[in-house]
C-alpha cells in the first residue's frame, strides 16, 4: 500500500446527503475539508445505485411550505433545472458537481474510513482509510470529525456511545417503544421497470423467491408500477453493519420473486404486466437504521410529537414517524406503521455532535435519536439540513479552537445567525443579524399584495409559516417590471446585497423515480421565482443601476458589489419572473 497523508480543519465520512451537505457547509465557511466517500459517487441512499428520493419535512407536499431550504434546497433547483426528467446518475452529477466546484473540499471516492488513531482518549486525531481500487492507505488528521456514515464507523473506531435497536417504553417515556430489543428498521433493494409496448418474457432464477399467489404476501399486495418496492425489506433483526451481505443476497431472491409473481402469477398484475419489463434494479441494499451515535440530547418521540422547542435549534424535521415491522417483507404486520406529526420539529445541536468524543459531530441516520424518533429523523433532506448544520458547527468549533459542546452552551446564537444568513431553516426563529442594514432601513414598494408587505423582506423570516406569508409580493394585476425600495435616514456603505426568493414551497420539489412525487412537481425553474432583475443604487441625485442579474432559477442570491458603495437607497428591480405574474422576495439582507 502506498502511504499518504492529508490534513484538514474538517474531516467528513461518509458521502451521502448528510455527509455532502456537512462538507459543503464546512467549506463554505472557510474549512478546509477531505470528504471521505467509500463508494464511486455521492448521495448515499438517494445515489443511482439505491435510489431512494429525498424526502424530508414536507412529508411529499401534503405539509406545504415545510420543506428544507439551505444547501439541500439550492442542490435540488439545480438538478431540476439540468435534470427535468430525473435521470438517476444526473443527481450523483448534481452533488459531484456541487462538491467539484467548491476549492475547499478535497473528495476521496472509492476511499472506506477503517480506523481512527485518538489524541487522547475522547478525542481523534486521525482517521484511517484505505482505496483498495489505488492501494492507497490514508491518514487524515483534523481539527473536527464527522460521521456521515450512516452506519457509525467512525464513531465506533473512536469509541463514541451508541444505541442499536429499540428502546425500551419506560427509558424515554415513549408511548409507541417496542423494546427493549436489537431490532431495527430493514435494508430494502428497489427496482425501476417500463412498458416497452411488445411482450416481453421474465424467467426467474432458481434461487429467486417464489410468490405463487397474492396470499404470499399479507398486506403487501404489488401492483404494476414503474418504482417499487420499499417494503421489500429484510435486515431489521440482523446486524446491518456486518451481515449486509447476506441480507444482499435474500433481497436479490425477493425482488426477482415479486417481479416474477407480477409478470408470471399475479392474477391482477399478470396481463397488464405482459409487455412491461425490468429496467433497473439495485445491488447496494439501502440501509434505514444501524448505530446511531449518542449526543448531549436523544431527540425522543414526545421531542417530535410535542415539536419541542430547542434553545441550540439548528434544523428541523416533519416527516411523520415512519416505523416498519422487523422481519420487513417476511412480517404478518403491515410493511409500516405512520404515525402522523401535527407540525413541524425542531433538531438541536445537542443531538448533533457526540456525548463522549470531544471533536465528532454527526448528521442524518447517525444522529442522535431514539428508534422511534428515528422513524422521522432518517429523513434524507431532515439529513441533508443537519448536515448543514454540523458542517457549519464544525467549521466554527475548528477556527475557535473549542469543542461543539462549547458551541451549543456559548456561542449557539452566533451559529444560529450564521445559518439562518445561509439559509437554513430552524423553526419560528427569526434572524437578528446586527450587521444587516436592511433592518435599519425604511422599506417600500411600487404596489403590494394583500398580506405581502414589503417590511416583510426584513422580518427575519423567510417562508410562508402560521397564517403569515413573510414576503413581499407586487400587487395582484400590477405589470412588472416592479421594485423594492430600502431607505436609509444616512448614507450606508453597501458591498454585499442578499436576496431570498420564492421557489415554490407550496409544492414538493425532489429528485424522484415515484411518478406520483414527480406529477406534484415542477421540473425546471419554479414558477414563483424572480429571473432577471436589477439592483440600482441612489447615486448623485439618480438611480443607476450597479448589479444585474438574469436568468436565475435560484432560491438565495448573494450579491457582492466588489466594492463599497455610499449610497441612502437602493432598489430592487424585478423585471422578469419565471412565470409568476407577481414579484416576490423573502428577504433582503445589505452588508457592508
Ligand atoms: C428503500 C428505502 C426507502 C427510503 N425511502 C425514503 C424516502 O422516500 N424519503 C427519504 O427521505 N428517505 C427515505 N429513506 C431513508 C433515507 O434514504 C436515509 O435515511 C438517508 O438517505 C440517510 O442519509 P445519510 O447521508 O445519513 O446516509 P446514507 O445515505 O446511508 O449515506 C452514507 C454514506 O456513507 C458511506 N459510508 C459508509 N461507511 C463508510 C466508511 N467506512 N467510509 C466511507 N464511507 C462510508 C456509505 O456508502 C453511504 O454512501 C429510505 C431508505 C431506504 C433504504
Amino acid at each position: 500500500m502506498q502511504k499518504e497523508h492529508l490534513e484538514a480543519d474538517v474531516v467528513v465520512t461518509g458521502g451521502g446527503l448528510a455527509g455532502v451537505c456537512a462538507g459543503l457547509a464546512a467549506a463554505r465557511n472557510g474549512a478546509s475539508v477531505v470528504l471521505i466517500q467509500d463508494r464511486p459517487v455521492l448521495g448515499g441512499n438517494t445515489s443511482s445505485e439505491i435510489s431512494v428520493h429525498a424526502g424530508g419535512a414536507d412529508f411529499d407536499g401534503n405539509r406545504p411550505h415545510a420543506r428544507e431550504s439551505g444547501i439541500i434546497e439550492e442542490l435540488r433547483l439545480e438538478d431540476a433545472v439540468h435534470d427535468p426528467r430525473c435521470v438517476p446518475v444526473m443527481w450523483d452529477l448534481t452533488l459531484y458537481d456541487a462538491v467539484r466546484r467548491e476549492p475547499r473540499i478535497t473528495l476521496l471516492l472509492n476511499t472506506s474510513v477503517t480506523g481512527v488513531r485518538m489524541a487522547a482518549p475522547g478525542r481523534i486525531a486521525q482517521v484511517e482509510a484505505i482505496r483498495p481500487s489505488t492501494q492507497h492507505a490514508f491518514t487524515i488528521g483534523g481539527d473536527m470529525f464527522l460521521d456521515c456514515t450512516g452506519d457509525g464507523w467512525l464513531g465506533y473506531f473512536a469509541g463514541a456511545d451508541y444505541r442499536m435497536g429499540r428502546e425500551a417504553r419506560q427509558e424515554h417515556g415513549e408511548p409507541h417503544a417496542l423494546g427493549p430489543d436489537n431490532f431495527t428498521l430493514g435494508a430494502s433493494l428497489c427496482f425501476i421497470a417500463r412498458d416497452v409496448g411488445e411482450p416481453r418474457e421474465f424467467f426467474p432464477p432458481p434461487w429467486a423467491k417464489r410468490f405463487l399467489t397474492c396470499d404470499a404476501l399479507p398486506h403487501r399486495h404489488p401492483d404494476l408500477c414503474r418504482t417499487g418496492f420499499w417494503w421489500n425489506e429484510l435486515g431489521g433483526v440482523f446486524d446491518m453493519t456486518r451481515d449486509t451481505e447476506r441480507v444482499r443476497d435474500e433481497l436479490v431472491a425477493t425482488l426477482l420473486g415479486l417481479w416474477d409473481h407480477i409478470k408470471n402469477h399475479c392474477p391482477q398484475c399478470r396481463d397488464l404486466a405482459r409487455t412491461w419489463e425490468l429496467e433497473w434494479f439495485g445491488w447496494v441494499p439501502g440501509k434505514r437504521e444501524t448505530r446511531r451515535l449518542l449526543g448531549d440530547h436523544i431527540l425522543t418521540e414526545l421531542d417530535l410529537v410535542e415539536a419541542r422547542p430547542f434553545e441550540d435549534a439548528v434544523a428541523h424535521g416533519g416527516w411523520p414517524i415512519d416505523l416498519h415491522p422487523p422481519w420487513g417483507i417476511y412480517d404478518r404486520e403491515p410493511p409500516a406503521l405512520m404515525l402522523p406529526l401535527e407540525d413541524i420539529y425542531s433538531i438541536p445541536l445537542r443531538a448533533l455532535y457526540s456525548r463522549n468524543v470531544e471533536n465528532l459531530l454527526f448528521a442524518g441516520r447517525c444522529a442522535s435519536a431514539t428508534h422511534v424518533a428515528f422513524g422521522s429523523t432518517r429523513l434524507a433532506a431532515t439529513g441533508a439540513a443537519m448536515g448543514q448544520a454540523a458542517g457549519t458547527a464544525a467549521a466554527m468549533a475548528a477556527f475557535r479552537g473549542c469543542t461543539p459542546r462549547e458551541i451549543a452552551d456559548r456561542h449557539i446564537r452566533e451559529l444560529q445567525e450564521i445559518l439562518l444568513r445561509q439559509d437554513q431553516y430552524i423553526p419560528d426563529l427569526a434572524a437578528q443579524d446586527e450587521g444587516d442594514m436592511a433592518r435599519k432601513a425604511q422599506i417600500s414598494a411600487s404596489s403590494e399584495a394583500e398580506g405581502c408587505e414589503a417590511a416583510s423582506v426584513a422580518n427575519g423570516l423567510t417562508r410562508h409559516r402560521r397564517g403569515r406569508t413573510n414576503q413581499w409580493a407586487s400587487g395582484e394585476g400590477q405589470p412588472l417590471p416592479q421594485w423594492l425600495e430600502l431607505r436609509w435616514p444616512q448614507p450606508r456603505a453597501v458591498g454585499e446585497i442578499h436576496l431570498t426568493f420564492d421557489t415554490g414551497f407550496a409544492r414538493p420539489l425532489t429528485h424522484s423515480q415515484y411518478p406520483s412525487t414527480l406529477k406534484k412537481q415542477v421540473r425546471g425553474p419554479q414558477p414563483e421565482t424572480v429571473k432577471d432583475f436589477r439592483i440600482e443604487a441612489w447615486l448623485d441625485g439618480s438611480w443607476r443601476a450597479v448589479a444585474r442579474i438574469t436568468g436565475n432559477y435560484q432560491r438565495k442570491r448573494v450579491l457582492k458589489l466588489g466594492h463599497l458603495l455610499a449610497t441612502e437607497a437602493m432598489r430592487i428591480v424585478v423585471e422578469a419572473t419565471q412565470g409568476d405574474p407577481q414579484a416576490r422576495i423573502y428577504e433582503v439582507r445589505v452588508y457592508g
